[in-house]
């Protein structure tokens, strides 16, 4: 008796190749609707599902393959003699290999299905017959992949049948498939059932790209996306130029998103380095905004990771591209000013889906630690300055709240401890990753007094988490600082209030913090 394979595939790549060369061997082939048509256009000749099963195909497809029929070729052990009766007795006949590749899920929400689409698209059949058949590995072999078609046609042309080691890795392969594909409608329906629920997303990772290396040279890196597809993202990014990205890139390119984000009823530029801002600028347009962001430290910004959340247009760019930059990133970009950008080899430019940057938020966040993961929701609250507190007897003037409030989003990005300087519209100085607060408050300042005077003029300062001692404002007040913004929270807060109220400095207190281990 032939050997029978089971055909139903929604990719139909490489698929009448195939089937050519099992019928070349003699073998039978069953196949579904579509599967069938595309068979036969191409000559190859197939045996109906519904001839097996005796049942219509019904439902638009949803009843295709469930059949004892099917599953009981697909199951049956061929070892076991009971196995075997049953299958005399009910007249199934054995299916020795089987070739399915799922509903395109995936694809289908790449390109905006709606639900009713996606519900359409949840295979059913095909993951039962995928899983029957790598269940029973010890007989049947399995196929979801068209990369794999090869070596199976290899041995059965060989020695008429699959060995048994490709069968075991087949099998292994469907079910991180399956696994896969589950997640995925998992995490899709989730979010459309549950709002507001981020921790519940299931987590679902598809290889996007193997890195020339890690963090070091010595280490291997692959680069993961959501399946779930969140266009405001490094992993959606569409590059217009310049040389793969880095791990490291990944994640600079992707702190620097995040702090972006925050900035947004303005024209913002946010030049990052190692995982800190060294410079944010705000104005009334993109150009005046980078001007700002560069000011801000002209030394860290050298090959940089820039975000500009408007289009770059034509002086920004040739701005810019006057210094080496490692990443460039922005909805647009104006056809000259990229053609002037694009000139350097070097640089990386990007642009990433704006529109999306609300829904990015729902993505958690994953850390690796030593034998497990470490996975939290995003820190996206923006408080309402309404709702903090002026500690001090100085009150903050109408400038100073509004440079506090600057302050206050550009700290929650700096490594902490964190503290930053800036005024209105532009950060000063950044005092990231002390082991102690001190030591971060000295470097901030430092760098804001190498600024000219008038910029310098109404500079207020912000700290990621309270001040543990009075010292702090020592140092500040020495820095020439008119006002402060900090969570509150400290047993000694009561000191570290007098301090200020001492030296004329008014602190707000917001009750929230930020840090950034
Ligand atoms: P075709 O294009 O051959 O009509 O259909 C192939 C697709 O149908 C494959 O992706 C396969 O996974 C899927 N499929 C096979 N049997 C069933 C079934 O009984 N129910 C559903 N919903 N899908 C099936």
């Amino acid at each position: 008796m032939s050997k029978r394979a089971l055909i139903s595939v929604s990719d139909k790549t490489g698929i009448v190749e195939f089937a050519q060369k099992l019928r070349e061997q003699d073998w039978e082939i069953i196949s579904t609707g579509g599967t069938k048509s595309a068979l036969s256009e191409a000559g190859i000749e197939t045996i109906a599902i519904d001839q097996v099963t005796g049942f219509p195909e019904m439902m638009d497809g949803r009843v295709k393959t469930l059949h004892p029929l099917i599953h009981g070729a697909l199951l049956g052990r061929r070892d076991l003699k009971t196995h075997m009766d049953a299958m005399r007795k009910h007249n199934i006949e054995p299916i020795d290999l089987v070739v399915v590749n799922l509903y395109p899920f995936k694809e289908t929400l790449l390109a905006g299905g709606n639900q009713e689409d996606m519900i359409e698209k949840i295979d059913i059949g095909g993951p039962s017959m995928l899983r029957s058949a790598a269940k029973n590995h010890a007989s049947v072999a399995v196929l979801i992949d068209p990369a794999d078609y090869e070596v199976v046609l290899t041995e059965i042309t060989e020695t008429g049948e699959t060995t048994l080691e490709t069968r075991q890795k087949l099998a292994a392969k469907v079910f991180r498939h399956t696994a896969a594909y589950d997640a995925l409608i998992a995490g899709y329906l989730t979010e459309q059932f549950f709002e507001g629920k981020p921790e519940k997303l299931t987590l679902t990772y598809d290889l996007k790209q193997s890195m020339r290396y890690g963090e070091n040279p010595q280490q291997d890196a692959d680069f993961y996306e959501s399946g779930l597809p969140s266009l405001y993202s490094v992993a959606r990014s569409i590059q217009l130029h310049g040389k793969e990205l880095s791990y490291n890139n990944v994640r600079d390119a992707d702190a620097a998103l995040q702090i972006a984000r925050d900035f947004d009823e303005k024209p913002t530029v946010v030049a990052l380095k190692h995982m800190n801002p060294c410079g944010i600028g705000i104005a009334d347009n993109i150009e005046l905004a980078w001007d700002y962001a560069f000011e801000a430290d002209p030394i860290s910004i050298f090959g940089g990771i820039i975000v500009l959340n408007r289009e770059v247009d034509l002086a920004t760019a040739k701005k810019m591209s006057k210094i080496f930059l490692e990443i460039i990133i922005a909805p647009s970009y104006a056809a000259d000013a990229l053609v002037v950008l694009e000139k350097k080899k070097n640089i990386r430019i990007l642009t990433v889906d704006f529109t999306e940057k609300a829904r990015s938020e729902i993505f958690p966040m994953v850390t690796g630690v030593l034998g497990g993961l470490l996975v939290q929701n995003q820190d996206v609250l923006i408080e309402n300055p309404d709702d903090w507190v002026v500690a001090t007897k100085v009150q903050p003037t109408e400038t100073q709240m509004k440079a506090l409030g600057f302050a206050w989003k550009a700290v929650k990005f700096v490594k902490s401890n964190g503290i930053i300087v800036t005024n209105d519209h532009q950060t000063l100085g950044v005092g990231p990753g002390q082991t102690n607060r001190v030591g971060s408050v000295k470097i901030a300042l430092e760098a804001t007094a190498e600024k000219p005077v008038e910029t310098q003029t109404g500079a207020v300062l912000a700290s990621d988490a309270f001040f543990p001692f009075a010292d702090n404002v020592d140092e500040i007040a020495k820095g020439g600082i008119t006002a402060i913004i900090q969570p509150g929270g400290s047993i000694r807060d009561k000191e570290v209030i007098d301090a200020c109220d001492k030296y004329g400095i008014a602190m707000v207190f917001t009750g929230v913090r930020h840090f950034r281990h």
